[in-house]
């Protein structure tokens, strides 16, 4: 292969998304207009390893239809979509759902933490899934726990944390399984100010050791975090500006991967 630049890990190719029918469609993603025809051209993007995207727009404007997309919970209704050179558009739902649980971290707004289950257990979850081993599970989840700063609060369930704790729990389920990429839709829309800057600080640090980060907001606080904005506007990318240089990730990393574990 020719060059040193890994491949995109997201190519998405004249994607368009719409829901229902006839006279009732709503165009949720359509990308530019063909110039003859009015035809959606749809959406076409590509995200680099080790970038971190935020993708901005106001409410209406796609941006979660493309997040369902990219995290692969929902599908195109046109185009292509590779995550990491896998086409996605070929997969059956249990498929899917493995690439999800092997691919991708998912953070959201209001966490998604799991009620009466400790720290610990909520960041094992994923691992369990992938069919991690017991022991192997407790050290990997200790570890992420470590890396966003609560392994002192392991044990505690999420009405036992605050919310910036109970979204740095949701940070290390996301990490813990050394995802392709972390997708993070308002991560920090539920957070006081102090809490976010703690929160953006750990996603920070995980771009900044190659992790390839999307990241949905609202803000411009927060997308100035990113190295790279997106504007959406009625289901098109109105603009897309780079802010900082993408840095590949160190070799070191892919090592540190689920492959070898059975899934
Ligand atoms: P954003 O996240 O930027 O607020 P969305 O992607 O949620 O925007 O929505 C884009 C457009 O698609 C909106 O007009 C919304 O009403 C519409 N839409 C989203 N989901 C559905 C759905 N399941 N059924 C019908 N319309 C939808
Ligand atoms: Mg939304």
């Amino acid at each position: 292969m020719p060059g040193l630049q890994p491949p995109p890990v997201i190519q998405i190719r004249q994607v368009t998304k719409a829901y229902g029918h006839g006279d009732a469609t709503v165009h949720a993603l359509r990308g530019p207009a063909d110039p003859a025809t009015g035809a959606p051209l749809g959406v076409t993007l590509d995200i680099e390893q080790g970038d971190f995207v935020a993708v901005m727009g106001s409410s209406g404007s796609g941006k979660s239809t493309l997040m369902n997309i990219l995290g692969c919970l929902d599908v195109p209704s046109s185009g292509r979509y590779l995550l990491d050179g896998i086409d996605v558009g070929h997969l059956d739902e249990s498929q899917l759902s493995l690439v999800r649980n092997r691919k991708i971290g998912f953070i959201f707004q209001s966490f998604n933490l799991v009620p009466r289950t400790t720290a610990l257990a909520q960041v094992e979850l994923p691992l369990a899934y992938a069919g991690v081993r017991a022991a192997e599970r407790r050290q990997r989840a200790l570890a992420a726990l470590e890396l966003v700063g609560l392994a002192d609060r392991a044990g505690h369930k999420p009405n036992e944390l605050s919310g910036g704790q109970q979204q740095r729990v949701a940070v290390a389920r996301a990490l813990v399984t050394a995802p392709a990429m972390l997708l993070a839709d308002e991560p920090t829309g539920n957070l006081d100010s102090r809490s976010t800057e703690e929160v953006l600080s750990i996603i920070d640090r995980l771009n900044a050791t190659g992790r390839t980060v999307v990241l949905i907001t609202h803000e411009d606080e927060v997308a100035h975090h990113a190295k790279r904005v997106i504007r959406l506007v009625d289901g098109a990318v109105i603009q897309d500006v780079r802010q900082a240089p993408v840095q590949g990730p160190p070799p070191a990393l892919r090592a540190y991967d689920l492959d070898g574990v059975r899934a």
